[in-house]
């Protein structure tokens, strides 16, 4: 279990918070605004009213036990990035700020923090990628073009073996696992038989996870 605080409790920041403590981290959530500390504050670990450019207050808070800070302040630029100086002053190493625009960014990018968050275009590529791959439910890019992919097997699909699904691509894909209802099953061997309703998650290179499209739909 780590221990995260977040700055700034809008959107942004208030679903940071929640899925945080859902994944059973501990969450300090700071806000200026009563109206937003109340709605959350029964969901999150320690919920405090404080203004985050006031650099006593941070000391008050006790932030240097945090794994890391999320400063989720969007609107305000000026309070977002004395907020970071006083972070940095502090000595807290893992700072992830979002950003609202690119006079933000190089800001942020100048003061050195962890990680700078664009979340609506972030989103938004998520999004045109989901689209073009539309039977893939959850995917995580490993780099080097490299993906893991999670796909529902179709009625269609009923019945059949992994090996046969992946075909040509067997070579080149690995069927990590199968989720059937309550129950995980790891590793896969090739005469696997699929069930409608099963969970595949498979890695490989988007490529040749692309050519796969057709057979899954
Ligand atoms: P979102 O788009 O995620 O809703 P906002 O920029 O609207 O983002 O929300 C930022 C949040 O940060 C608001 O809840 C606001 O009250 C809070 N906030 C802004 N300035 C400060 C500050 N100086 N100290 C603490 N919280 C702040």
């Amino acid at each position: 279990m780590a221990q995260f605080a977040v700055f700034g409790l809008g959107r942004f920041g208030a679903a940071a918070s929640i899925e945080l403590m859902r994944l059973g981290h501990q969450v300090i959530g700071v806000d200026n605004n009563t109206k937003f500390i109340n709605r959350l504050a029964d969901q999150l670990s320690h919920a405090v009213i404080a203004d985050v450019t006031d650099e006593q207050a941070l000391q008050e808070l006790d932030i240097q036990r945090c794994d890391a800070v999320l400063v989720a302040i969007g609107e305000d630029l000026e309070a977002s990035i004395l907020c970071v100086l006083h972070l940095k002053n502090m000595g807290i190493e893992q700072i992830w700020v979002k950003a609202t625009s690119k006079a933000h960014h190089m800001i942020l990018s100048r003061l050195g923090v962890s990680r700078i968050i664009h979340p609506e275009e972030e989103m938004g590529v998520k999004v045109a990628q989901a689209l073009n791959y539309p039977m893939v439910n959850q995917y995580l890019a490993l780099g080097n073009n490299q993906y893991l992919v999670e796909i529902d097997i179709t009625q269609r699909l009923q019945g059949i073996t992994v090996a046969a699904l992946l075909a040509d691509a067997n070579a080149f894909v690995k069927a990590v696992l199968v989720k059937r209802r309550d129950k995980l099953f790891s590793p896969l061997a090739s005469d696997f038989v699929l069930e409608h309703q099963d969970r595949l998650v498979l890695a490989g290179s988007l490529d040749i996870l692309k050519s796969l499209a057709p057979k899954l739909t």
